[in-house]
């Protein structure tokens, strides 16, 4: 449910959790972050499978999206900002290169992917980049197979929610390390595909709004979903004990 998000929802800031991932990869633990925008938790309103994820404790949620700082704040939870994947994506593959551990990169177009691991051969050349796999050319399962065969410690799955998390969540358990991520359209930004938007539209954390006047379809997506999404934060209240 909508609450039990909020309830586990990372509050700390973007830097500190920057520290927790890398930490946790210095030390060859498991974590799996679901970076939370509105649309991923009302999708997950009405997929029981991405509900069960979001719920299970193996799933750390951080707040990627504006809308779920602001309804956090609004439920009483202090927080100081987002915690963006396309920032952790990268912050993951720059501390893989400053202590040499294995990246695998699953999703986007191939061009994107090819972009991408070229960026990280030059500007984080200590990454040891164990897979590269396309999201459109490849079965999931397949694929994961592979990955948990090289071993990796950071797994990013750039395939769009809810399939990223619940082909990551599949596998969790059979991996004894890795940071997980899924990543959404992250190596499309990466690369240099597409566009962040502009310094002033994140500092007025008005991102959202640069990429619907860059993708126009999806503004009926966004606008439904966050409607919906601000009635039932408010439908929750408070939230008690944190
Ligand atoms: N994608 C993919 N295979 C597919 C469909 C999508 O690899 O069959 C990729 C797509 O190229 C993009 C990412 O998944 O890089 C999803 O991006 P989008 O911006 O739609 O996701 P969001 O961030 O909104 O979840």
């Amino acid at each position: 449910m909508l609450k039990d998000y909020f309830e586990k929802l990372y509050t700390g800031s973007q830097s500190d959790f920057f520290a927790l991932a890398d930490g946790a990869m210095d030390r060859e633990e498991r974590l799996f972050v679901v970076t939370a925008n509105p649309e991923v938790m009302m999708i997950a309103q009405g997929d029981p499978a991405l509900d069960a994820v979001l719920c299970a404790p193996s799933a750390t949620i951080v707040p990627d999206g504006i809308g779920v700082v602001k309804a956090a704040r609004g439920l009483g939870l202090e927080l100081p900002g987002r915690v963006t994947g396309v920032e952790l994506a990268w912050e993951l593959i720059r501390h893989a290169g400053e202590t040499g551990r294995r990246v695998y990169l699953y999703g986007a177009k191939e061009e994107v992917l090819q972009a991408l691991a070229a960026r990280v051969a030059r500007e984080a050349p200590g990454a040891l980049l164990v897979g590269a796999k396309n999201g459109y050319d490849h079965e999931d399962d397949e694929v994961f197979r592979d990955v948990l065969a090289q071993r990796p410690d950071v797994v990013l799955v750039a395939l769009g929610v809810p399939r990223q998390e619940l082909l990551i969540a599949r596998w969790l358990e059979r991996f004894d390390k890795g940071i997980f991520v899924g990543v959404g359209g992250s190596f499309d930004v990466l690369s240099g595909a597409k566009q962040r938007a502009p310094e002033l539209f994140l500092r007025l954390n008005l991102e959202w709004l640069y990429r619907i006047t860059k993708e126009p379809k999806r503004f009926g997506r966004f606008f439904r979903s966050n409607l919906h999404f601000l009635g039932k934060v408010r439908a929750i209240g408070r939230l008690d004990g944190r």
